[in-house]
């Protein structure tokens, strides 16, 4: 497609990451249709884009969580699947955004813990994990043998939320974690919120190490502001409260942003 921002690769069969604006979406592709994982902001029709991958009707999106850098799109589609917490923020756009146009009038339909979405001899299941958002879930993908993990399982993990307290604690996501693992047999690869490919399922087993390692009283290293990734949302829609107990940690290849005093659950 001439004039496009968006931009695409074929996973494996049926399967495209599409990279647009906001995050990483991906086009999942059964015998009956097509779906959307997670939307992006961009103000171009990324339904449009993704049918131009198949010739799948792709009237579905479904959200990993309610962010707008996640839900944007999905005004494009004929409905939205998400969790109930997700769909109370899904057509809010950030700050940044609130002057451009984008279709928001969508039906939503809420799933959670064991629900499926049926693309045709391809299940998507899914699977709550709530600690970057309290609107987390995954979809498990048993035929294509991936785990979409949101920013939930990702390279980089943000663990606070936008608010001064309380926020999400490390062991919230090492639970999360242990729970992925245990369907750890039906997974090969992971596809995370802001990836750029497939990644290997190891990455749950190497989150959950790092969350213990965090548990077990290793600190990161203090939150600096000079530390923003020039990706990141402008300033407006992120705001940073409390940076004086905001700790990065770095571990295998993965980083987890966390608030020392919401290491452990407050029983
Ligand atoms: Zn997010």
């Amino acid at each position: 497609m001439s004039g496009t921002i968006f931009r695409s690769k074929l996973l494996c069969d049926n399967t495209w990451l599409i990279q647009g604006e906001g995050c990483t979406s991906y086009l999942v592709v059964g015998d009956e249709r097509g779906l959307v994982i997670d939307t992006g902001f961009s103000t171009q029709n990324i339904q449009q884009y993704a049918q131009s991958l198949t010739d799948r009707p792709v009237r579905w999106a479904a959200n990993t969580h309610g962010h707008f850098d996640h839900t944007g799109g999905n005004g494009w589609f004929e409905r939205a699947f998400m969790s109930a917490e997700a769909a109370k923020i899904a057509k809010t756009p950030y700050p940044s955004k609130r002057a451009l146009r984008y279709p928001l009038d969508y039906p939503v339909t809420v799933v959670g813990d064991g629900d499926v979405i049926d693309l045709g001899n391809r299940p998507l299941e899914v699977i709550e994990i709530p600690a970057h958002a309290p609107s987390s879930i995954a979809f498990l993908d048993t035929k294509g043998r991936i785990l979409f993990g949101g920013d939930e399982v990702a390279r980089g993990v943000m663990l606070y939320w936008q608010q001064p307290e309380p926020q999400p604690t490390v062991e919230q996501h090492a639970r999360n974690m242990e729970k992925l693992l245990k369907r750890r047999g039906e997974f090969d690869f992971v596809c995370s919120g802001h990836g750029d490919g497939l990644d290997d399922a190891a990455l749950v087993e190497i989150l959950l190490e790092h969350d213990r390692w965090i548990m077990a009283g290793n600190e990161g290293t203090p939150f600096a502001l000079r530390e923003r990734d020039p990706n990141e949302p402008p300033p407006e829609d992120l705001v940073w409260y409390q940076i004086e107990y905001k700790r990065t940690s770095t571990f295998k290849g993965t980083t987890i942003g966390y608030d020392i005093r919401y290491v452990h659950d407050r029983r």
